[in-house]
């Protein structure tokens, strides 16, 4: 295996001045400590409102959930950017965006109040529906082995127009509350309405987006695996409390290899 201590990794975190809704900010931490335990390093820049921003010496970009207000700003911001932007995810550079921070990267959001127009990276869109999507939700993804877990909190309804989605909803609402399906996977690109936040209740989807940042820049890596028993316990807590017992038997594998072995 590679020599992991000669690895670093940077993250842009986009906007946490504006995109700062429900801790998003602790999949910072998740990524950055996960990578020290491994003794790899990672360093963390902020670009805040008045930056400018350099994608190429980027290996991970977050952005956060916000409100719509906050959503129009950034996307007035990101559009200036938006080749660089588009370039980075094309060559696949790695972003994990959370609810408003997903909208924009889709076609555009259309509230009551007018339409945001998006950054086109995606070709989803977001239209804003009756009422709020609030509360735990659980997942099924192929991106993990046992249940993705979070918390949603979203007017928006995302129609996925034939994307991939992260996951499969077993408890909650996820991108429109009909669909089944939550969040989108393109490239190395994850957008996801899970707040919570996402990476420290989902320590393998921490790794996946890890591994595909490392692999970009150093070839293919295979990260040494952490002790997660904590993590593992937390999950599966989330998972009995929220999901029906009878249901449980049913439900995918991940969720049954989690609560019964
Ligand atoms: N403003 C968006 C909506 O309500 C996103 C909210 C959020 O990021 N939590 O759909």
């Amino acid at each position: 295996m590679r020599n992991t201590s000669e690895m670093k990794l940077t993250i842009g975190h986009l906007y946490p001045d504006l995109l700062n809704l429900y801790g998003d900010r602790g999949n910072i931490a998740c990524m950055v400590r996960r990578c020290l335990w491994r003794g790899i390093r990672a360093e963390t820049i902020e670009i805040n409102a008045g930056d400018s921003i350099d994608f190429e010496k980027l290996d991970i970009v977050l952005l956060g959930g916000g409100s719509d207000r906050e959503q129009m700003i950034v996307c007035r911001k990101l559009r200036k950017v938006r080749e660089q932007f588009r370039d980075y995810v094309e060559n696949n550079g790695v972003v994990i965006a959370v609810c408003g921070g997903y909208q924009i990267l889709g076609k555009y959001y259309r509230t009551d109040a007018g339409t945001i127009e998006g950054l086109h990276l995606l070709d989803l869109y977001t239209e804003q529906g009756e009422g709020r999507l609030i509360g735990n939700i659980i997942l099924s993804s192929e991106l993990s082995d046992s249940p993705v877990v979070g918390f949603e909190n979203h007017g928006g309804r995302t129609c996925l127009n034939g994307c991939r989605p992260f996951g499969r909803v077993l408890y909650g609402a996820g991108n429109d509350g009909r669909s089944g399906y939550e969040g989108v996977i393109y490239k190395n690109v994850i957008g996801t309405y899970l707040h919570g936040p996402l990476l420290p209740k989902n320590s393998q989807i921490c790794d996946y987006l890890l591994e595909k940042a490392l692999a970009r820049k150093y070839g293919p890596v295979k990260l040494e695996k952490l002790d997660d028993r904590l993590e593992r316990a937390a999950n599966e807590y989330i998972c009995r409390r929220f999901v029906k017992r009878k249901e449980q038997q049913a439900l995918w594998p991940c969720l049954r290899r989690c609560l019964h072995t």
